[in-house]
């Protein structure tokens, strides 16, 4: 977690496997987290995912992340900036 000047936090980095989801796993549309994650990121904070999986290709992380990389995608109440950040 990290703040900003006024306190504020900024960041919240997540564990990836065993954490958010199970070893060797993916973050699935039902995981419960992906919700919380979308409150985070309507409230301007950042969120980080650090994982130890050593892909060279961008897909494979797309498909570990799918389900929350598609509802923060479809999702109509984050703002262009919130989705990029
Ligand atoms: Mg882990």
């Amino acid at each position: 977690m990290a703040l900003g000047r006024r306190g504020k936090i900024r960041l919240v980095t997540f564990d990836g496997d065993v954490t958010l989801y199970d070893d060797g796993s993916s973050l699935t549309p039902d995981n419960a987290v992906v919700s919380r994650i979308l409150s985070l990121l309507k409230r301007d904070i950042r969120i980080g995912i650090v994982t130890a999986a050593g892909y060279t290709e961008a897909s494979k992380y797309y498909g570990r992340l799918k389900g929350l990389l598609d509802a923060v995608n479809k999702d109509q109440q984050l703002t262009a900036d919130q989705k990029t950040d």
